[in-house]
């Protein structure tokens, strides 16, 4: 029974903090942010500088169209092409797969169409307001010239990818978003350098995009320290709630804080297990390759629909991010995947140069893909705020203001 209160730890703590922040990604910073900006006591602690987890590499957008959830019945139909396709952006790594079978096994259930629905909605809900929350981030963050708001392209290669394409826009519209089908020179008339799309595109005109999400990252812990946030930099050890907060162990020191915030990312799953929680969190990973140039050929995200990668035009530099490795975190990066990233992009941009240079990192899932913000049950001095997938950067805003309510005793909507 790990859930019962137990008293006060015997030896004396080392330190002491109203609020404990674990993990500073995008998720902890904007929350340890907003908590601060409320007059609470924060600490925010991490072993590796702020931001430079799957915060940094990521493809920077403010999706707020990304209402299909990646679970979706669809999926299920394609596994086998998505499975052998050398060019898919979905891979599995074998050894780290038998560990999964749970959340796969959760993660096809939520591949159902009733369970799809009901996560779309969810996330409609969520991702609502994502591009206001972000202007007011950013600002609080002294980087409103780091959020570029000229929407993002959906490309429709082929015809046949043109018909899934009109389901999933009638899919989006149910569902709140907005969006325009374009005919390949309207495609042409928004960015010049692209080569004739077939299908065309569907154009998000209120998506957003970071234009160097580790710049933001950046700012975001500069703005932190401004507004009193203490940094820790070491690793969380051992988490373990007593009556009255919760003791941490970090870095061979123990703090203890009123309450908790477990934002550790794809790492968050035993942390939150020693808050009694059992959760099915892993990890969808991905990559990412950088072409330094001056003028990176578009001017804003463009996707991929075939090949699930996004092309993104980044201060100095084209990123193009992607891929969904399943298989854990202790792998080294498979070079496969970031051959495939560079072959898409090439069929686009034939004449890019060599990449500058490349990343992997850990999404942070669970299976039906709707983070999970909430008290734990047994043990509401700790919040969890993780699970974010495909949609971190865009939810951080939302997820910060529900842990700030959740942290004041109410219900995060
Ligand atoms: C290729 C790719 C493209 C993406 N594109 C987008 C996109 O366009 N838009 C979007 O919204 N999202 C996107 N995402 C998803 C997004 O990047 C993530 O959902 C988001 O960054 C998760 O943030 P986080 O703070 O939860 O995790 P992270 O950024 O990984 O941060 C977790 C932090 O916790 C720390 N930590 C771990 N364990 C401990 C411990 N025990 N003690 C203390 N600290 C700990 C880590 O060091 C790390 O700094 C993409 C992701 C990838 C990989």
């Amino acid at each position: 029974m790990p859930n019962a209160p137990h008293a006060a730890p015997a030896l004396a703590p080392t330190r002491h903090a109203e609020i404990a922040v674990i993990g500073a990604g995008v998720i902890g910073l904007a929350a340890a942010l907003r908590l601060a900006q409320a007059g609470r006591e924060v600490v925010l602690i991490d072993p590796e500088k702020p931001g430079s987890g799957a915060s940094f590499g990521n493809a920077g957008t403010i999706a707020d169209y990304a209402v299909l959830p990646v679970a979706q019945p669809g999926l299920l139909r394609d596994l086998p092409r998505l499975l052998t396709d050398r060019d898919s952006p979905l891979a599995l790594r074998p050894r780290g797969l038998w560990r999964m079978l749970p959340w796969l096994a959760a993660f096809s259930w939520n591949c159902l169409p009733h369970r799809c629905r009901a996560n779309a909605a969810a996330l409609a809900e969520m991702l609502a307001d994502a591009g206001r929350r972000w202007q007011e981030l950013a600002q609080a963050a002294g980087g409103g010239d780091l959020l570029k708001d000229n929407g993002c392209l959906y490309l429709i290669e082929s015809e046949s990818l043109a018909r899934s394409g009109a389901a999933d826009a009638g899919f989006r519209r149910r569902y709140g978003v907005q969006l325009q089908e374009l005919a390949p020179p309207e495609v042409a008339a928004l960015e010049p350098a692209l080569p004739a799309v077939a299908g065309g595109a569907h154009y998000f005109p209120t998506a957003m995009h970071v234009t160097d999400p580790g710049a933001m990252m950046a700012l975001l812990a500069d703005a932190c320290t401004r507004q009193g946030v203490r940094f820790i930099a070491a690793r969380v050890d051992a988490l373990t709630p007593f009556a009255g907060g919760v003791e941490l162990q970090a870095g061979g020191e123990r703090l203890h804080a009123a309450r908790a915030v477990i934002a550790a990312g794809a790492a968050s799953a035993p942390l939150a297990r020693q808050a009694g929680e059992r959760v099915l969190l892993d990890t969808e990973r991905g990559y990412h390759l950088e072409f330094d140039m001056p003028a990176p050929l578009l001017s804003r995200p463009a996707a991929s629909a075939q090949g699930g990668f996004y092309m993104i035009p980044m201060h100095g530099r084209l990123r193009v991010a992607g891929a969904v490795e399943l298989g854990g975190t202790s792998l080294p990066p498979d070079k496969a995947r970031l051959a495939t990233l560079e072959r898409g992009a090439r069929r686009f941009f034939p004449d890019l140069p060599a990449p500058s240079r490349s990343w992997s990192g850990f999404r942070p899932s669970v299976p039906g893909m709707l983070p999970l913000i909430r008290r734990a049950h047994t043990h509401p001095q700790v919040v969890l705020a993780f699970g974010h997938g495909h949609l971190g950067l865009t939810l951080a805003p939302l997820t910060a203001e529900r842990v700030a309510v959740l942290l004041d005793g109410g219900e995060s909507g």
